[in-house]
């Protein structure tokens, strides 16, 4: 299907942007890779009046040390999360969530800031955001304002983001000692049934603390409280027996709630053993 008409206006600077969304009013929609948005414009989902592109501002390029952590530009693309040395070594939950998510050609256009906008409910990059404890950077014409990730995604397709709010960087803190990212999919490329992301702390050898959060399974990434703690405490099978006390599963179009519950368990151990080991967690 063809995509409605709209006007296009490319950016150069943030302050450039602010001012075209101005112009155009709040009909206007950013635009970054396209990989998203345009999809929904042939569907007919939404049929903004014009776009603007982002994708070019600078100051939404880059990756660079901040403190023990990384500030990771919003216009980083799928691609470069999977290739990046820095990311690899101060973010790898990131580098590995990469590859899972859609098709080469998909991820060297898609953007960190846009995959995080849209907030797929089964999209990987969000579910890591909240397990890493990262920080997203939002910049708008009354100065720039950070967002915890766990704040960020408040539900289906929905962040805490204003409309005329440009993500312009994520910020990840100091890696965790061990992290790990899985999904169950029909095909390579497809949206997760159910997916987990995963980080942890070890002390002493042994698990201190861990934050699972799953995606596919909810409105928005879940941070499985209960199954985090009973993983700490008491092992996997604890972990995986609180997990109905975590989530509840809406059945979709690729499984029903029962089958994703189903999924979650099989994920947490896989996950916590690709992370830790059999050995590094309690019996
Ligand atoms: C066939 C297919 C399979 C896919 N599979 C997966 C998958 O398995 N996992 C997954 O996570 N994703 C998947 N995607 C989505 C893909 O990751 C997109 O690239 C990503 O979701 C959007 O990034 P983008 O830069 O293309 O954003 P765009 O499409 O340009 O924009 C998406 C939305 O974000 C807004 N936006 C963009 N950048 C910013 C910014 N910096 N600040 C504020 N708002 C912004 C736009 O206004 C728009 O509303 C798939 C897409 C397709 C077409």
């Amino acid at each position: 299907m063809k995509w409605p008409a709209f006007a296009y206006a490319r950016a150069n600077s943030l302050e450039e942007a602010f001012a075209l969304k101005r112009a155009a009013g709040a009909d206007a929609k950013w635009i970054a890779g396209g990989q998203s948005l345009l999809v929904s414009l042939a569907y007919r989902l939404q049929a903004p009046g014009a776009l603007i592109d982002i994708s070019r501002i600078a100051a939404l390029h880059g990756v660079a040390e901040a403190g023990a952590g990384l500030r990771i530009g919003a216009a980083t693309t799928h691609a470069k999360l999977g290739a990046d040395a820095l990311i690899g070594a101060r973010a790898p939950l990131l580098a590995q969530a990469a590859p899972l998510i859609a098709h080469a050609a998909i991820r060297n256009r898609g953007t960190l800031g846009g995959n995080i906008a849209y907030a797929d409910p089964a999209s990987e990059l969000p579910a890591c955001l909240v397990a890493l404890g990262a920080t997203i950077v939002a910049a708008s014409p009354r100065g720039e304002r950070r967002i915890a990730a766990a704040d960020f995604f408040v539900g289906l397709f929905e962040t805490a983001l204003a409309e005329d709010e440009i993500i312009v960087a994520v910020e990840t803190p100091a890696p965790p000692a061990g992290s790990a990212i899985d999904e169950i999919a029909r095909r390579p490329g497809d949206y997760a049934m159910a997916g987990l992301a995963a980080a942890f702390d070890i002390e002493s050898g042994r698990l201190a603390h861990a934050r699972l959060v799953f995606f596919g399974v909810g409105g928005a990434p879940v941070h499985a409280v209960r199954a985090s703690t009973a993983l700490t405490l008491h092992g996997v099978a604890a972990a995986q027996a609180a997990l109905a006390g975590d989530l509840a599963p809406q059945g979709d179009h690729q499984a029903s709630g029962d089958m994703k519950l189903h999924l979650a368990r099989v994920l947490t151990r896989r996950v916590a053993q690709a992370a830790l080991g059999p050995g590094s967690l309690a019996a």
